[in-house]
């Protein structure tokens, strides 16, 4: 039996209908942008395996710092001790961060990251003796699978079996062009007929609903409206965090700066599951007290893993090379000319471009659906052409590692414009 069949005995995959789906793929090797199946046939990850790698598969600088940590320090407890690889993380990501973010606590995914800032966010107002326990979200968010972050999300298909049992959360319409005052007023009503405790976004690109866009003047006025009325902010940049978006986090086009952060996927290069979110002073503040029961009781036992912190040392110095920092601008600037090559086409609805994140809206009918039929017609002729690309619905991205050469970037494009011709 090869990989493929025997996965089947006992495997339950994510995100999968096994009564319909295809059988998956057996990878057994990967390098650069590059991945391998078992039976040798060779695929481009053009979306950087769920937008976790941007310095390539089986990066040999990010194993050596693993290798090296593993041989030190595998893993130690993080209640009562600590460790360097924490620390010096802690302090590099300080380099890095906007400048109000001045804590930092470790989880193990997105999921994980959001839960945390939701908490922290509703405990907030606990510790303080406010009431305020409503959370508002964009439509069609998507902010991971744990039961807080679930509620946040917007997406049904994630979230249908579990309506009614959620924590309070109220959405508003995203301020994509045209929609802007209505997001706004939306905001205005939402707080004056809750009480508001947080609200949680993803900075300028909603990655799970097909890589949507909005622009960065918009979220500062949603973030102005929040600020005026204590109603604390949450950055999600789980997907848009370490370049995505061309600078090191989406925030950093903002002029508002948000009270939380969460971050994961890309921090460790793709290699070991690690989250963290982020703090000001003052959360932390509210939660600093003689009474042990203002503290924050959340954590999880692989917390702040020394072998996923000196991954992500090691990501953060490659990422901050010139030689990264170039592959950015680089890879940006052909998804630019791709864009003007391809959005007079007839079937294309509308594309957009920002940072390494590529998308492409084709025209439908009816709205396609997530996991419609053109989405699966698209996604098989992507793989019989050796390039791994999920359409969401009738919406193409590329979001491809930073370190894809320009022919494998050049081949993806052949292949997305042969879709439109072909699909
Ligand atoms: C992927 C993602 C999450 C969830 O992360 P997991 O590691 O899958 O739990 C949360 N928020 C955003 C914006 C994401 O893209």
């Amino acid at each position: 039996m090869n990989l493929t069949e025997r996965d089947r005995q006992f495997l339950w995959h994510p995100y999968t209908q096994h009564k319909t789906a295809a059988l998956p793929i057996a990878i057994k090797k990967g390098k650069g942008a590059l991945l391998w199946d078992e039976n040798d046939n060779e695929y481009i990850d053009a979306i950087a395996s769920w937008w976790v790698n941007p310095f390539g598969h089986s990066n040999v600088f990010i194993a050596d710092a693993i290798y090296k940590q593993l041989t030190t320090l595998e893993h130690v407890l993080f209640g009562g001790f600590t460790h360097e690889p924490a620390i010096v993380l802690a302090e590099k990501l300080m380099e890095i961060l906007p400048k109000n973010q001045q804590k930092i606590f470790f989880s193990d995914n997105g999921s994980t990251a959001v839960e945390v800032a939701i908490k922290v966010g509703l405990q907030y107002f606990f510790n303080k003796g406010e009431k305020k326990t409503t959370i508002i979200a964009f439509e069609n968010a998507f902010h991971g699978d744990t039961f807080a972050a679930m509620a946040a999300s917007g997406i049904s298909f994630y979230t249908q079996a579990f309506e009614g049992m959620f924590i309070d959360v109220v959405r508003i319409p995203v301020p994509i062009t045209g929609q802007e005052q209505e997001s706004y007023d939306a905001l205005q009503a939402v707080i004056e007929n809750n009480n508001c405790a947080a609200f949680i976004y993803e900075p300028l690109v909603q990655g799970a609903a097909g890589m949507v866009m909005y622009e960065p003047n918009t979220l500062d006025v949603l973030m102005q409206i929040c600020k005026q009325n204590s109603v604390l902010t949450i950055a999600d940049e789980v997907m848009t965090g370490f370049g995505k978006t061309g600078k090191t986090f989406a925030t950093d086009y903002l002029v508002e700066k948000p009270d939380m952060m969460c971050l994961s996927k890309a921090l460790t290069g793709g290699t070991i599951p690690m989250a963290i979110t982020t703090f000001t002073q003052d959360l932390f503040d509210a939660f600093y007290d003689d009474d042990i029961n203002k503290a924050l009781f959340h954590g999880h036992t692989f917390t702040a893993n020394p072998t996923g912190c000196a991954a992500a040392l090691a990501s953060l110095e490659l990422l901050r090379t010139n030689e990264m920092q170039d592959n950015l601008v680089r890879v940006n600037q052909k998804h630019l000319d791709f864009q003007k090559k391809v959005e007079n086409h007839p079937r294309v609805a509308t594309t957009r471009v920002l940072g390494v994140i590529f998308a492409l809206e084709i025209k439908t009918e009816t709205n396609e659906s997530y996991y419609g039929t053109l989405r699966n017609k698209l996604y098989n002729f992507f793989i019989a052409n050796g390039v791994i690309l999920r359409p969401v619905g009738n919406i193409v991205y590329i979001l491809p590692p930073y370190i894809i050469t320009d022919e494998q970037l050049q081949k993806i494009y052949d292949v997305v414009e042969d879709a439109l011709e072909k699909v």
